[in-house]
């Protein structure tokens, strides 16, 4: 079985409709695909017809954003919360707006210095889908500004850059904690991406821990081999299950559907944890 729990389609930052990114799981050979889009749920009705229709099992998730009191950025992975859930989409709901007039923001900064408006940024984004820096560096590729998203990211957008604005997310301990009251299973993403910014401290990883988060995902190309090291004797301590996906983007990131995989046991876990919602077979 090959278990790809980290997925994206256009109701976010990746570049395919969710339709299209089950056709792409089923000529990847996955069998079971989590669509986690950032902060929303919009695309998991079409993925669900469109698993019916591929045969392919479909585990509604999304990829909540946070941010630490000292500033480190943090996402969640949610698998079969409940959608509805008042406390969570609240919380979601505040993070896509404030992520909205950041967005214009940075767009203003960086209007300053290149040739870039709101139009240029809206021509890459789909109707109702959460807006991030990736719309913007389509925009920037688009202006010849930059080659791809992946050079966007190395300076003009980076968290380091001058046209960086921060925007309203929730504290990681308080998702995990909505997260679990709506029924749905908390998974750390990528939590030893050095390579992106920052890491949490022990205190903040202790704090999700107590607040009830369930696994960690472990194999995904961004952690580094020796925070891959210490979490997996981190999950063996607090008997955390893992994952392994691959964060696919479409043609927005190098990522390629499988390149890390679930085993069969950590995914019979989180349907024994979730219950906001059921698996779509
Ligand atoms: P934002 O949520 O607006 O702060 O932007 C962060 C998003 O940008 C993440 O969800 C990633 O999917 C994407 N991202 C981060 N680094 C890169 C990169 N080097 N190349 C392409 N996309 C990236
Ligand atoms: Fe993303
Ligand atoms: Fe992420
Ligand atoms: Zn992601």
């Amino acid at each position: 079985m090959r278990i790809d729990l980290h997925a994206h389609s256009n109701v976010s930052d990746g570049t395919q409709s969710p339709e299209r990114l089950i056709h792409a799981a089923r000529e990847a050979d996955i069998d079971v695909l989590a669509l986690t889009d950032h902060d929303s749920t919009a695309g998991w009705a079409e993925a669900s017809n469109a698993a019916r229709s591929e045969g392919i099992v479909l585990i509604p998730g999304m990829e909540v954003s946070c941010r630490t009191e000292d500033g480190v950025s943090v996402h969640v992975l949610s698998y079969l919360h409940d959608p509805e859930h008042l406390g969570l989409l609240d919380e979601i709901t505040k993070a896509r707006e404030a992520r909205l007039t950041r967005a214009e923001q940075m767009v203003d900064r960086l209007a300053a210095d290149y040739p870039i408006t709101w139009e240029h940024v809206l021509e890459h984004l789909a109707p109702g889908a959460t807006v991030g820096r990736p719309h913007i560096a389509d925009a920037l590729v688009k202006l010849n500004v930059v080659e791809t998203r992946s050079h966007a990211f190395a300076h003009i957008l980076s968290g380091r850059s001058s046209y960086f604005v921060s925007h309203y997310a929730p504290n990681p301990a308080l998702a995990v904690d909505l997260i679990r009251q709506a029924g749905g299973v908390p998974v750390f993403a990528h939590p030893a991406a050095s390579i992106r910014g920052r890491t949490v401290s022990d205190r903040t990883m202790g704090e999700m821990i107590d607040a009830g988060l369930a696994g960690l995902e472990i194999e995904h190309r961004d952690n580094s081999d020796e925070g891959k090291a210490k979490l997996r004797a981190l999950a063996d301590r607090h008997c955390l299950l893992v994952t392994g996906s691959s964060d696919y983007h479409g043609a927005g990131k190098p990522n390629l559907l499988g390149e890390n995989l679930t085993s069969e046991k950590a995914l019979a876990r989180i349907e024994e944890l979730g219950t906001g919602t059921k698996p779509i077979r």
